[in-house]
């Protein structure tokens, strides 16, 4: 038996979650498997030999030892409007396991199956946005933005209908948990304390064991993370450490120019990481303004929304502590809201450190925040590729070229030089260190949308898997040009006008 996995959410009780069992497919093959991933959880299966038996088990055709599989339940805001019954429609969470470090992580299969929550869906995934999903994330966890990874793609042999029928697959997921900020908001909506205390404990012990939550010693309970204990000092720790991984998150998005697309609450995972690929993509020229989602119409997840936005569902969270905190109402708000403050600050000051960061900056001083803007209203206004035009800022960095141009600056009236004398006066004195800062901040490649639809396409058309090993081999070392790396790195010649995305798996 290569996994040791057990349910730990299955614990928490029937509210929280439907016990449901993934649905067999007809001929399930494994497509990808995160080699790299599975050897940092220990999961050990020999490959190509064991190719078969993988393809069983992340499928869902047959179950790990003492695996229980579940749905979980959640809402959520969806475009700003909440929907009390969401759930799992077309997930089984297979329970958590331990990796060599003690950490545990979440093993969940998506699109296998329906389950009580999938309303008139069909519980399925189309083959298209399972690899997608893969790409991305990988790509992501390479470019050290905290994230969900994909273990696995596994086609089904099946059909999948949406406008046309389209090869089914099953993505296995791989997330710290995967409770978000729609999983309290299930139990506010319903007004159960007990849950939502429940979960607090839960979710403390899970992602920040360093808050001590009261220790109660009752045999009659049989895990101690299914207690209804918490402090509201504890909440609040709990608050403020959720807040701090949103920052992180946020930030990561904004260095990379990734726009999530869909952010709702029930897409806002409480770790912080990256969760929900559907619609995501990537920018191109900098515009804050930019959107790829088709449902996304009134661009309320546009690039430059995505830190309010993130402030917006963080309120959210903060309305399902609020009982938690204080009886009365008006003293929990009183006593929750200055995090919330701290976090628009918080937020933004991050914001502009890694801006500065981009630009070799290595601490925010007097007039850095005017100099990246200038920089951003400048590229917003000639249509700059956002991650082409840091690599090239960086690979023209030399001391000689600083110091030739600030020595002939004559007081240029042209727009752009008097901001490249700015810059280059602000890092004069140690031009290799900013340089070093910018390689380690920009990356060379991201997972640019026309190629990653280009190798989508051609994947299954033939079904062949090279370009797509490739691809990744590329993006999985972003930092870096390797071999290929200047094969994926150009802008699309279209901008990527017209270009849509979906919600898909
Ligand atoms: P998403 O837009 O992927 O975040 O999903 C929103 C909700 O719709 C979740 O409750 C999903 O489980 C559910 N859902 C999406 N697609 C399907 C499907 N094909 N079958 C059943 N439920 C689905
Ligand atoms: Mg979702």
């Amino acid at each position: 038996m290569p996994l040791n996995i057990s349910n730990s959410y299955l614990k928490l009780g029937a509210a929280f979650s439907q016990q449901s069992l993934p649905s067999p497919v007809v001929s399930p093959e494994l497509l990808l498997w995160n080699l790299p991933l599975a050897k940092s959880l220990g999961i050990k299966f020999a490959v190509p030999e064991d190719n078969d038996l993988i393809a069983q088990y992340f499928s869902g055709n047959r179950l790990f030892e003492r695996s229980e599989p579940i749905a979980q339940a959640y809402s959520g805001h969806q475009f700003g409007h909440f929907n009390p019954q969401l759930g799992d429609g077309r997930a089984h969470l297979l329970g958590d396991i331990k990796d060599e470090n003690g950490n545990v992580w979440d093993i969940q299969l998506k699109g296998s199956g329906t389950s009580h929550f999938s309303r008139s869906g069909d519980g399925r995934c189309a083959l298209g946005p399972a690899l997608r999903e893969f790409i991305m994330s990988e790509a992501m966890f390479a470019l050290g933005v905290p994230t969900t990874r994909c273990l696995s793609v596994v086609a089904t042999g099946q059909a999948v209908y949406r406008e046309q029928a389209l090869p089914g697959a099953v993505v296995t997921r791989v997330a710290a948990s995967h409770i978000r900020v729609g999983t309290f908001q299930f139990f506010a909506a319903r007004g159960d304390v007990e849950s939502l205390k429940k979960l607090t404990r839960f979710a403390v012990q899970r992602h920040f064991p360093e808050i001590t939550v009261p220790v109660i010693d009752d045999t009659s309970v049989n895990t101690d993370t299914c207690l209804d204990v918490v402090s509201s000092e504890n909440v609040l720790d709990f608050f403020a450490a959720v807040l701090n991984k949103q920052v992180k998150l946020i930030v990561s998005w904004l260095r990379v120019g990734f726009i999530h697309g869909v952010m709702n609450t029930d897409n806002t995972a409480i770790s912080g990481e990256t969760i929900d690929y559907g619609p995501c993509a990537m920018m191109n020229h900098y515009h804050s303004d930019t959107v790829f989602s088709s449902i996304d119409r009134n661009a309320r997840y546009a690039f430059g929304n995505q830190s309010s936005i993130m402030q917006w569902n963080m309120a959210r969270l903060a309305d399902c502590l609020l009982p938690l905190i204080d009886d009365d109402e008006n003293v929990a708000l009183a006593k929750i809201e200055p995090f919330l403050k701290q976090f628009a600050n918080d937020l933004q000051y991050s914001y502009y450190l890694m801006m500065a960061n981009k630009l070799g900056i290595s601490d925010l001083c007097e007039g850095d925040v005017e100099l990246v803007n200038d920089l951003l209203k400048f590229m917003q206004e000639k249509g700059m590729d956002y991650t082409q035009s840091f690599v090239t800022l960086a690979a023209n960095l030399n001391q000689a070229t600083v110091d030739k141009v600030l020595v002939n600056d004559e007081g240029s009236e042209d727009e752009w030089q008097q901001w490249l004398v700015r810059w280059y006066e602000r890092i004069a004195d140690d031009v290799n260190a900013a340089k070093k800062l910018m390689l380690q901040t920009n990356p060379q490649v991201i997972p640019r949308n026309h190629h990653v639809e280009a190798i989508l396409a051609t994947t299954q058309a033939t079904g062949d898997l090279t370009n797509l090993d490739e691809f990744l081999t590329v993006l999985q070392q972003p930092y870096e040009e390797v071999d290929n790396t200047y094969l994926y790195q150009d802008a699309p010649r279209d901008g990527d006008i017209g270009y849509k995305t979906f919600c898909g798996t």
